[in-house]
């Protein structure tokens, strides 16, 4: 990391659904203390679990602290703070900037974590003037792109949320009412569900040793699951151009061997079109390391933007 006018310690908390993260950074970006705790659902819960993560991490180091970004899933208003519809966490709306700045007495940034974990993407690719774009296979799936070092938001911050493209016409039914989203192609709540219903024991962590093993049943998971991510990495170089596409989330982390198949899928595709040949898809797939925190680390940036963005704004 770049040191700056706004130079010291950053914190970066991500929240998840089951876990709350937090790391401290300091200004060249190493890191000095972690805390993980799981998280407390409902608005007063994430509330109580973010601030307790912060206590942790920050231990003695208060003084130096310049900045504190929160990355949380749901459609977040980085302006604002407001975080809505965090169905996984309980949340209808949570006015969470303004209650961690005024518990924490420090000021806090909030984005959505998806968006966080693409900056975490970029910095740990070294790229963080660059294009690509963070695909993220959790319970959901969404995406976000950076573009020459920007996140593209679009209206509302709605820009990402490509779990919701109907890609199969006779799909199943997606809670958000369509049929087919990619969603329900891939991702781990649907997947984990049809697992369940073939009874067979099949797991995500086993389902492509299976279905190399010419298990039926996992055969079909596995051809519609890489089919979907394979979807989704087209349709973000299509949209975006991003030049790289990094893959994350539990289903990619929590499936060895998965990767390498919807490269598979694409390198098959590409056989038949000289178009996608051309795009070099399955090339520009990386995945970060299941150890690395992105979405923490990405959460600690987005804290460290807004931070240097104020020092940086002309004053009057
Ligand atoms: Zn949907």
């Amino acid at each position: 990391m770049t040191k700056s006018p706004a130079s010291g310690l950053s914190l970066g908390i991500d929240i998840g659904g089951s876990k709350t993260h937090g790391i401290l950074l300091d200004a060249d970006g190493a890191r000095l203390a972690e805390s993980v705790r799981p998280t407390l659902t409902g608005a007063d819960g994430v509330v109580a679990t973010a601030i307790a993560v912060v206590t942790e991490c920050l231990g003695q180091a208060r003084d130096g602290v310049v900045s504190i970004g929160i990355g949380i899933p749901g459609q977040v208003d980085p302006a604002t703070g407001v975080v809505r519809t965090a169905v996984n966490l309980g949340i209808s709306e949570l006015d969470l900037g303004e209650r961690l700045t005024a518990a924490l007495g420090l000021p806090v940034t909030i984005d959505n974590d998806v968006k966080a974990a693409a900056l975490g993407a970029a910095n740990h690719l070294g790229v963080a003037d660059g294009d690509l774009a963070y695909l993220n296979f959790g319970t959901g799936v969404a995406a976000a792109a950076v573009v020459r070092g920007r996140l593209v938001r679009g209206h509302g911050n709605l820009a990402g949320e490509i779990g919701h493209i109907p890609v199969d016409p006779a799909g199943d039914r997606c809670h958000c009412g369509q049929r087919g989203c990619l969603e329900v192609l891939a991702g781990g709540g649907r997947i984990a569900a049809r697992l369940a219903a073939l009874g067979t024991g099949l797991t995500l962590p086993t389902l492509v040793q299976a279905a190399e093993a010419g298990d039926p049943g996992a055969v079909a998971e596995a051809d519609r699951l890489c089919r979907g991510i394979a979807l989704a990495v087209q349709l973000v170089v299509l949209t975006q151009g991003s030049e790289r596409v990094v893959l994350g989330g539990g289903v990619i982390h929590t499936a060895p061997g998965l990767v390498p198949r919807v490269q598979d899928v694409l390198i098959a595709r590409a056989a038949e079109s000289e178009f996608l040949a051309s795009l070099h898809l399955a090339d520009r797939i990386t995945v970060i390391p299941a150890d690395y925190p992105v979405a923490a680390i990405g959460a600690a940036l987005v804290g460290l933007r807004r931070t240097r963005a104020r020092h940086l704004a002309p004053i009057g």
